[in-house]
């Protein structure tokens, strides 16, 4: 324990001695004494002391004047003061005495147990004083200490994500240009074997955009960009696409796959269609990945109902390769796999699951697995899900080839896109729907094209060189012949990060596609803004 500057002032020596050998038993003080005021308030100032015994009846500066000096100094006013006097003890003096600023009293003749007491009393309570003022102190750096952290956290979340947006533009751009290609060339006359090569070719470029999909899933998870949208959808029919769709590819591996529905199902219901497409469709193809003989079965029961709510477990199970009892746990970790040698034999990044988790998690659900290693796997997904008693209009998308799309009446489309494969391709399918196309390759020339010509609609990609998407649209919305300020603008973003797109409305666009996409949304974005009355042409 620190020890303590106590004063003691008094004009009488004598009475200094015998207050000093009164005090001299109590421990941590360090006594300094004065029998003048002026010296004592030097000592004040110079010495750090925290507690003053002062005489009233003192020539010059009495007692009451030296602790209202005292209290009046910034560097002094903490100084505890006690009033030592022979004078009465009557209330007008004590009062005196306390608005002085003093804490309280002793009184001469001194009585030296209640001055010890008194004394000893006052030492705790500075030391008590001291150590809460420590503990603000400390207080006051680790809250520093936290906000600093919580900044450079922040900081390194806006990084991760421009980091993100950026990867996700980069590796996107060229994705789509592939896709594109790719859908161009099935709508081109090819030999048998050169449809087999593009099909592979496909099947390479989507496997590519779902790990790039994948690691922007769980960096939007974790940095809580992730939505949930719920919607009024055909359950059934959802659950029988999924089908359609794992029996082929389950067939190309001779393998069975089963769907087995509980009868008392709902038809309809209320929830994210797209992200419990994403879990199933995950532990499916993960069976048919660690599967090579046998059968994978995806049954879907309703274990109980409450008025509309029903909790559903789906549940894929396999008879494929199984999960060591000591990695099961650890499989819904990102970046964890079941053992070392899975990467080697079947590749895959261990994102899958742990995307499916979160997921989940965000869904109110929950997720388990069981397995007998060598023997098979089951893997699911338990979560509340309202029915809906309204039917619902099914949402279903084509397969055609988008050159069998219907014609849409000529409109004039001016495309500013910087990268060339994605421009060559967006003409070539906007011109075989009949429309005539105009390309740029930044905002500034979609600018200059635009006071050239009358366009019914504008594609726009958003990161271009000399003049981004953002600022052209900033341009035509505010600043061009008013005539064609309204023209209808499509932004085309290779970033699928929410705030991002949400930017693209914000500055005037009137539709967002991310890339890659497929040519359908691009078609029914264009017959929705025919649709807005923005456009003076009937879509067919
Ligand atoms: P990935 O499949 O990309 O490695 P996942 O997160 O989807 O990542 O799966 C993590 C691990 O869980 C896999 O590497 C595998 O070891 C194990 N696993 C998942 N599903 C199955 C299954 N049906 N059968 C056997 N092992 C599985």
């Amino acid at each position: 324990m620190k020890n303590i500057n106590l004063l003691i002032l008094d004009d009488k020596e004598e009475n200094i001695i015998s207050l000093s050998a009164l005090l001299s038993d109590i421990e941590n003080i360090n006594i300094i004494c004065s029998t003048n005021p002026n010296e004592a308030l030097k000592l004040c100032w110079k010495n750090d002391i925290a507690l003053a015994l002062v005489d009233v009846q003192m020539p010059e500066i009495n007692g009451f004047e030296f602790v209202s000096l005292l209290k009046s100094n910034p560097k002094t006013s903490h100084i505890m003061a006690v009033m030592v006097t022979a004078i009465s003890k009557e209330d007008k003096y004590l009062i005196k005495g306390l608005q002085s600023g003093a804490v309280d009293y002793l009184y001469k003749p001194l009585n030296p147990e209640i001055t010890i007491a008194k004394v000893t009393s006052f030492i705790k309570q500075i030391h008590i004083q001291e150590e809460i003022i420590q503990k603000n102190i400390e207080l006051e750096e680790s809250k520093k200490a936290l906000i600093k952290a919580n900044q450079e956290a922040e900081q390194a979340r806006k990084s991760k994500e421009i980091f993100l947006a950026n990867m996700s533009h980069e590796i996107r751009t060229p994705i789509n240009g592939i896709k594109g290609i790719v859908h161009m060339l099935k709508n081109a006359y090819l030999s048998l074997e050169q449809l087999d090569w593009i099909n592979r070719l496909e099947i390479a470029s989507s496997s590519l955009l779902l790990i790039i999909n994948d690691i922007l899933d769980i960096s939007k998870i974790d940095s809580g960009m992730m939505k949930i949208e719920m919607e009024d959808f055909h359950f059934t029919n959802l659950l029988l696409d999924l089908e359609q769709m794992f029996k082929i590819k389950a067939s190309d591996k001779n393998l069975e796959f089963d769907v087995v529905l509980d009868p008392k199902l709902p038809t309809h219901v209320h929830f994210d269609s797209l992200r419990l497409e994403q879990i199933i469709s995950n532990f499916v193809s993960n069976s048919l990945k660690f599967t090579e003989k046998g059968k994978i079965t995806l049954t879907v029961e309703s274990l109980e109902k409450k008025d509309e709510i029903h909790r559903i477990r789906f549940s894929v199970s396999d008879t494929g390769i199984g999960i060591k009892p000591d990695s099961v746990d650890k499989i819904f970790l990102a970046f964890e796999q079941g053992d070392d040698g899975i990467t080697k034999k079947f590749g895959g990044t261990g994102l899958g699951l742990a995307i499916v988790k979160r997921l989940a998690e965000l869904l109110d659900g929950e997720v388990h697995a069981k397995s007998i290693y060598g023997q098979g796997s089951e893997f699911s997904f338990i979560v509340d899900i309202k029915e809906v008693k309204d039917k619902v209009k099914i949402k279903r998308e084509t397969n055609l080839p988008y050159s069998q799309f219907p014609k849409l009446n000529p409109i004039n489309v001016l495309v500013a896109e910087d990268n060339e494969l994605n421009s060559f391709m967006l003409a070539h399918m906007l011109q075989t729907w009949n429309c005539k196309v105009t390309v740029v390759k930044n905002g500034r020339l979609a600018l200059e094209a635009l006071e050239k010509d009358n366009f019914d609609l504008i594609l726009m990609d958003t990161h271009m060189p000399v003049m981004s998407g953002f600022e052209a649209i900033r341009e035509i919305r505010g600043n061009i012949d008013p005539t064609r300020r309204q023209t209808p603008i499509i932004t085309i973003s290779a970033s699928v990060l929410e705030h991002e797109q949400q930017a693209a409305f914000q500055v005037g666009a009137d539709e967002v596609i991310g890339k890659p996409f497929e040519p359908t949304e691009l078609y029914q974005k264009i017959i929705k803004i025919y649709g807005s009355g923005k456009v003076n042409n009937l879509p067919f």
